[in-house]
C-alpha cells in the first residue's frame, strides 16, 4: 500500500472562550486553527490525523511537515510504519513532536482501515471503556471550582482535577474549597503545571496530601529533575511529571533510574503519535508503573488516545480538559462520557471517528501539499 501523497488542510476553529490552564498557555480566546493531515495511497485508502490546538494553531508546523516529513513518506508502503517512523525521527530538529505524531496516527489510522479494525484491536484490546476525570481551566474563584466539581460528581463523573491559579497560597485555598464541596470519598488530582520552585512545591504537596488528594502532577519546572527526587523523599502523595519533559521516549530514562516520579505520563501530541507512546506505555509497565495519558488537544487526537487507552492495562483515566468549546472541533461526533462516569472504545475500522468533512469545507483556510 504505497503512500502516493500528504496534504495538510488547514481550517479556522471559532468561538473558542477565554481560557487559560497555566502560565504555558497564558490566556487565549476568539480563532485558532487546525490541520486535517490526509495520507493518500495508491489503494484509494486515506489514513486521516488533526494538528493543532486551540491554544496551538496547526499553521504554527504544518509547513514542515510537508517540507520535511512527507519527502520521507511519498513512495514507501504506508504498513512499514516503524520504519517510516524511525526515520522521521531522524529530522526531529526541523519539525516537531506534533508532526510527527499527527503522522504517524494517519499512519495507525490506515492499518486498522487497511486491516478491517479499529486501532485498539490491531494492537490487542485490553478493556473496552475506561473511567474519564473532569480537567479544570483556571477558574476565577475557588468556588468556581467547588461549583463545577459539585456539577461532575452529580453527573455521575468518578474524579476531578484542578488547573489552580499558579499562586501557591491560592492554590491551596483552592483545594480546599474543593475538596469540601465534594466530600473526603471522591476522587480529586491537582496539575500544578510546572509553576512552582521546591519550597512551595513542599507546602502546596503537604497541604494536598492532608486532603486526601489522588496524585500531584507537575509541581515543578520539567527540566528540574533533581527537585523532584527531592520533593519526592518528603511526600506521601504520588508524583505524576514527564507530561512535558524535553523529548520523547528516551528521555523517560533518568526519570525512572533516579525514581523522580510515581507515574509516566504522556500523550499523542506531544509524544510523537501512537506508536511512541505505546513505547513508553509499556517501558512503565516494565516499572510497574502506570502510564496516564494526557488529553491531545484535539478531537481526532483524543480518539487516538482513547484507543492507547483501551490497549494498555497501565493506565486509571482518560482526561476530558475542559470546557468542550476550547477542546472538541471537527467531528461529527465527539468522545461521550456517560453516566457512570465511563468512555467507551470506538469500533469502526481504523480511528473509526466521524470527521466533520463539511465542517473543515466551510471553514477551509487553505491547502498544505
Ligand atoms: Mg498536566
Amino acid at each position: 500500500m504505497k503512500i502516493t501523497d500528504v496534504t495538510v488542510t488547514l481550517f479556522a476553529w471559532d468561538g473558542i472562550p477565554p481560557t487559560q490552564y497555566g502560565r504555558h498557555t497564558g490566556r487565549f480566546a476568539g480563532v485558532s486553527d487546525l490541520g486535517l493531515v490526509t495520507i493518500r495511497t495508491d489503494q484509494g485508502l486515506e489514513g486521516h490525523a488533526f494538528l493543532g490546538a486551540s491554544s496551538r494553531p496547526a499553521s504554527d508546523d504544518g509547513g514542515t511537515l510537508i517540507r520535511h516529513l512527507k519527502p520521507l513518506l511519498v513512495g514507501d508502503d504506508a504498513l512499514d510504519r516503524e520504519r517510516l517512523v524511525q526515520r522521521m525521527w531522524q529530522r526531529g530538529r526541523a519539525t516537531t513532536l506534533r508532526c510527527i505524531g499527527a503522522v504517524d496516527i494517519a499512519l495507525w489510522d490506515l492499518a486498522g482501515k487497511a486491516a478491517g479494525m479499529p486501532i485498539h484491536r490491531l494492537i490487542g484490546t485490553y478493556r473496552d471503556s475506561v473511567p474519564a476525570y473532569a480537567s479544570s481551566a483556571v477558574l476565577p474563584s475557588p468556588s468556581a471550582y467547588a461549583e463545577e466539581a459539585q456539577a461532575f460528581k452529580a453527573r455521575g463523573w468518578t474524579a476531578y482535577k484542578i488547573h489552580p491559579p499558579t499562586r501557591w497560597e491560592e492554590d491551596i485555598k483552592v483545594c480546599e474549597a474543593v475538596r469540601k464541596a465534594v466530600g473526603d470519598d471522591y476522587r480529586l488530582m491537582l496539575d500544578s503545571t510546572w509553576a512552582y520552585q521546591y519550597p512551595e512545591a513542599l507546602r502546596v504537596g503537604r497541604a494536598i496530601e492532608d486532603l486526601g488528594f489522588y496524585w500531584y502532577e507537575d509541581p515543578l519546572s520539567e527540566d528540574d529533575i533533581t527537585s523532584y527526587v527531592k520533593l519526592r523523599q518528603q511526600l506521601r502523595v504520588p508524583i505524576l511529571a514527564t507530561e512535558y519533559t524535553p523529548g520523547s521516549l528516551t528521555a523517560y530514562a533518568p526519570w525512572l533510574t533516579l525514581q523522580a516520579t510515581d507515574y509516566l505520563r504522556g500523550d499523542v501530541a506531544v509524544k510523537g503519535g501512537l506508536t511512541a507512546c505505546l513505547k513508553a506505555a509499556h517501558l512503565a509497565e516494565a516499572f510497574h508503573m502506570n502510564y496516564e495519558v494526557h488529553h491531545g488537544g484535539n478531537s481526532l487526537n483524543n480518539v487516538a488516545n482513547l484507543h492507547l487507552a483501551m490497549a494498555i492495562r497501565n493506565c486509571e483515566y482518560f482526561e476530558v480538559l475542559l470546557p468542550d468549546a476550547a477542546q472538541k472541533w471537527g467531528l461529527v461526533k465527539d468522545i461521550e462520557v456517560d453516566a457512570q462516569g465511563l468512555v467507551h472504545a470506538i469500533d469502526k475500522p481504523g480511528l473509526g471517528a466521524e470527521i466533520d468533512f463539511e465542517l473543515i469545507r466551510k471553514k477551509q483556510i487553505g491547502v498544505l501539499s
